[in-house]
């Protein structure tokens, strides 16, 4: 019987097997420590009523560990090269189907529907591609599947961004984006060491879970999103300030906006990163009802 995929010294058979070298433009950085990865399994407490997709599988090595637990498990790979060193790695799991596909632009409503039977919570894993961690957050965040629980890896450094609490420096746009729906928190560290090649930086999981109510849904989305980009925009800047950035400066425009303070009873001098979620939503409806 073959060892786990997760070591360094099977990874480095399969890499030299298949004459394939580690593409850094694709975030090509593999786990290699099967500690890690049962506890990323643990974290997203995976079992047999779980279907779970993953976001680039590699050579397999956090998808093996996926299947010996879920019920199916469906892997997004772009790399056109590790297609056939997957389906040789996964050989023994019949519950593991590759996709050959860019995350970004995959329909993954319509994979679930060809791949999960209906009757399994879904749930996300992954140890993302660094180069494009955060569009990948807003993406998932942004598809209409009901994940229940989002488990990923990513740069230490964005995860304490999405973790965030108000009043922090981390705190921004981001942190509000993912904890408008989900509570966000960092499960563990992960050294630099378990990974082949060693990224520069630390990296952390990150567990997303469904909030069971939004704390308060504004009264139009769009709206609100486009204010909580704006508010964060210049950081140093006041609330009051950023807000004539986005609406205008105008006699008019000012009065809206110190009207819509007044009602929200927030003060014009604070800055964004003092705001909680629900402040921000009571703020954004009370600009939206004086039609800015
Ligand atoms: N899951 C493996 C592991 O933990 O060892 C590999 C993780 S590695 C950090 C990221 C993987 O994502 C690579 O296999 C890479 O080819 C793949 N990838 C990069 N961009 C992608 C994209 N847009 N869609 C799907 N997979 C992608």
């Amino acid at each position: 019987e073959l060892p786990e995929i997760a070591s360094k010294a099977r990874t480095r058979a399969i890499m030299e097997t298949y004459g394939l070298t580690f593409k850094k433009s694709l975030g090509q950085n593999f786990l290699t420590d099967l500690n890690i990865l049962k506890k990323i399994v643990a974290a997203a407490e995976v079992g047999e009523e779980d279907d779970v997709i993953e976001i680039g599988p590699g050579i397999g090595a956090l998808t093996e560990q996926l299947a010996k637990s879920a019920h199916q498990v469906m892997a997004l790979e772009i790399d056109s090269r590790l297609i056939p060193v997957l389906s040789e790695t996964l050989s023994p799991y019949d519950n593991v189907k590759i996709v050959e596909q860019d995350v970004l632009k995959a329909d993954l409503k319509e994979l679930i529907a060809q791949n999960f039977d209906g009757r399994h919570k879904i749930k996300l894993v992954a140890n993302l591609p660094y180069y494009i961690t955060t569009p990948i957050v807003m993406h998932l965040l942004e598809v209409d599947v009901d994940f229940e629980t989002i488990v990923v890896m990513m740069q230490k450094e964005v995860a304490d961004r999405l973790a965030a609490q108000p009043g922090t420096k981390d705190y921004g746009s981001l942190s509000v984006a993912v904890q408008y729906e989900m509570d966000a928190k960092i499960a563990f560290i992960v050294p630099k060491t378990v990974f082949m090649p060693q990224p520069k930086v630390d990296s952390a999981i990150i567990a997303l879970n469904r909030k069971d109510e939004k704390p308060n849904v504004p009264v139009d989305e769009p709206f609100f999103k486009k204010m909580v980009k704006g508010i964060f925009l210049h950081r140093r800047k006041s609330l009051w300030n950023n807000l004539q950035g986005l609406y205008g400066k105008d006699p008019s425009t000012k009065e809206k906006i110190e009207h819509a303070l007044k009602n929200a009873e927030i003060e014009k001098s604070v800055r964004a990163e003092r705001l909680s979620i629900s402040q921000m939503v009571r703020l954004a409806d009370n600009l939206f009802a004086e039609k800015l």
